[in-house]
């Protein structure tokens, strides 16, 4: 059984601490349920620096939730585009909806309302309820799990669930019983975790406001802890992407509505790895008349569980295929083949993913 009664005595210090090193974020400013909820979202699995000018875009964009649940899918996906995970983009857009429909347009204050709406798990409905409503309810993510894991010298497996659960309901017991201190004590958790007691290397305990209640660092133990068991290996899939170009257009295609990057832009390309006479029978097949064909870097793209290995051509072609359905970009065309469109159109009006950055740039050039 681990003691986790040092957690305790941490809220009084934490609590002084934050107030003098919490940082200037963009949505510490006005930290309405929207604006935590949005911000959240976009923190997961994306660095702070990084989330800062996407979530003012976003914003922009989509003031408030009526603006998310009404917006169009594809600038929906190009004001997301980079961010990654477009999952998130989505669930976003299908909970503002529901909110709209069962709460009149305001998030609920009630965290199995929160949790009850699409791509709102515990760490978020735990960080929406506390820092935007004063719950008592802990938001527990990585940085949290090794706060806590260090303070308290436990040992467990921080992937596991029941790791998460255990030290969700250990917080659970301490956290402030007013509104203003719940919401301080979540985002002085998370800072402390983000600034002091840091991942990968030595954490900064000689800055830490907890250290002379800290396991670990009594027991030397800070780069120990937190444990966790070796992920599975990545899944390796070896494609070919081709930059077809036909004048100054190149092709599109609007991936499958289920699965990985979901309905998001991409070159086309095949889950095989081709040499140039495969290329040249591809294109042939596809009723392309090719003029110049040009073998471009190779290039990478790690997802959770799967890693992209990409081949790629740039292929000048004469014409634009024989399918009948090809259709010159104007606008956003749903089409279930190619669609072509200059490299402004590209850049301006459809969402491809990072992915594919590597042969984005150079049409971008
Ligand atoms: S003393 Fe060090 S290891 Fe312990 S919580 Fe503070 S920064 Fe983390």
């Amino acid at each position: 059984m681990n003691d986790f009664s040092v957690l305790c005595d941490i809220p009084t210090p934490l609590l002084y601490w934050y107030q003098g090193a919490k940082r200037d974020l963009p949505w510490r400013r006005e930290p309405t349920p929207y604006h935590v909820w949005i911000s959240e979202i976009m923190l997961q699995q994306t660095r702070v620096e990084a989330v800062k000018g996407y979530y003012e875009r976003f914003l922009a964009a989509f003031p408030t939730v009526s603006d998310l649940a009404a917006a169009d899918d594809d600038v929906l996906n190009k004001v997301w585009q980079g961010l990654g995970y477009y999952s998130r983009a989505r669930n976003l857009k299908k909970a503002a909806a529901a909110v709209m429909e069962q709460y009149g347009g305001e998030l609920p204050c009630d965290h199995k309302a929160l949790l009850g709406l699409p791509g709102i798990g515990a760490y978020t409905a735990g960080a929406i309820g506390s820092i935007a409503f004063g719950l008592p309810t802990p938001a527990v993510d990585g940085n949290v799990l090794r706060v806590v894991t260090r303070l308290c010298g436990y040992d467990a497996d921080i992937a596991k669930q029941t790791t998460k659960d255990t030290v969700s309901s250990a917080l659970a017991e301490i956290y402030p019983r007013t509104p203003a201190e719940s919401s301080a004590f979540t985002q002085a958790l998370m800072e402390l975790g983000a600034t002091v007691c840091v991942p990968n290397g030595m954490p900064h305990c000689a800055e830490c406001p907890l250290a002379h209640l800290c396991a670990a660092h009594a027991a030397g133990r800070e780069t120990e802890l937190p444990k966790k068991a070796p992920k599975k290996p990545r899944t390796v899939v070896c494609k070919t992407v081709f930059l077809l170009r036909c004048g100054e257009y190149y092709a599109l295609r609007r991936r499958p509505d289920e699965g990985l990057l979901a309905g998001l832009w991409e070159f086309p390309s095949e889950d095989t790895v081709m040499t140039r006479v495969d290329m040249e029978a591809w294109l042939s097949s596809h009723g392309f008349a090719a003029k110049k064909i040009m073998t471009l870097s190779p290039a990478k793209h790690i997802f959770t569980h799967i890693e992209w290995h990409m081949t790629g051509y740039l292929c000048e072609t004469e014409n634009r295929g024989k399918t009948p359905d090809f259709v010159r970009a104007t606008n956003f065309v749903r089409a279930t083949n190619f669609v072509w469109a200059t490299k402004e159109e590209i850049a301006e009006t459809y969402s491809v993913p990072s992915a594919f950055s590597a042969y984005l740039k150079i049409v971008l050039s």
